[in-house]
């Protein structure tokens, strides 16, 4: 927002005096400017990580926001400057955030960026790559690891650094693993099943042996629509396979899930985090905090 106020002042300043000390003053937003290395991130998930191995060694941002739908993106001119300034460019990949694409043509940006899924195998649902690995913190391991080699590619002087902090958060995700499992296993086995928004969950599902009936938008992506058909067809399903929860996602509208659930008599969990982060100080702006917070929600609903 900040970024996007500067641009347009300093458009309508373009040929005055003014330009020069007004781009230094929005030097900070644009990050780097600040003289660190700058780390810029496609998705909430991969910057909450590059911040977590870069500590105070380099700056962090990303190009979208918590609670913003990453599946719907375009790249923006304030996105390509950002692009254009960093020192490494750390993307989710799987089909996420396509509207890099175009940015990659050119030699330079294309060398300093690094899909930091590489190594994670991909499911796969009706055919499509399933973008939404964080889900699983095993996957979230390979992540960090992937950020660590990327940082200390382009930013070697401060590797050892980017390696401990790297190695340190690799326990802490093994010591999540261990607390998500616990907090599913208090739930009754018979209750084990989940009907999600849209199917962002498939990764943490298959991880903790939950069982995945259905989703309200029945895709990978948000951006689908589910007819009155497939609504009928997951109702049925809710019903026969006595389903006590509906889960819902903060970044997207509850709309269509809150009548399913008030059509099937079922409770909606409206707020979990899918394919966002949360508000810093919620606990859940961590990738860790997020998942441990998730599955404490999901444990209650279906206890
Ligand atoms: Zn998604």
């Amino acid at each position: 927002m900040l970024f996007r106020r500067c641009t347009g002042l300093l458009s309508m300043l373009m040929g005055a005096i003014l330009v020069v000390p007004l781009a230094a003053a929005c030097g900070d937003d644009e990050g780097g400017g600040d003289g660190r290395f700058a780390v810029l991130a496609t998705t909430v998930q991969v910057e909450a990580l590059a911040r977590v191995v870069a500590g105070d060694a380099a700056s962090v941002r990303s190009l979208l926001k918590p609670g913003v739908d990453p599946h719907d993106h375009e790249l923006t001119a304030g996105d390509r400057k950002a692009i254009s300034k960093a020192g490494v460019i750390l993307r989710n990949g799987i089909g996420l955030d396509a509207y890099l694409e175009s940015a990659l043509e050119d030699r330079g940006t294309k060398e300093k960026t690094f899909t930091v899924t590489t190594g994670i195998t991909i499911r796969k649902a009706d055919g499509e790559e399933d973008p939404h690995v964080w889900q699983n913190p095993l996957n979230v391991k390979v992540m960090v690891e992937n950020i660590a080699g990327a940082l200390s590619a382009k930013d070697p002087a401060n590797e050892a650094g980017y390696r401990d902090r790297a190695a340190a958060y690799l326990q802490r995700l093994d010591e999540v693993d261990r607390e998500i499992a616990a907090l599913i296993e208090s739930i009754p086995p018979e209750n084990r099943k989940m009907v999600t928004n849209h199917d962002a969950f498939g990764y943490f599902i298959e991880r903790y042996g939950l069982r995945f009936v259905g989703a309200v938008i029945p895709s990978l992506s948000t951006q689908a629509e589910p007819s009155a058909k497939d609504i009928a067809t997951l109702q049925d399903l809710i019903k026969r396979e006595n389903v006590k929860a509906i889960f819902a996602e903060s970044s997207l509208d509850p709309k269509i899930a809150s009548q399913v659930a008030k059509d099937t008599g079922v409770k909606i969990v409206d707020d979990l985090y899918g394919d966002s982060l949360g508000e810093p100080g919620s606990g859940a702006e961590t990738v860790d905090g997020m998942l441990l917070a998730n599955a404490r929600k999901i444990a209650e609903a279906l206890r």
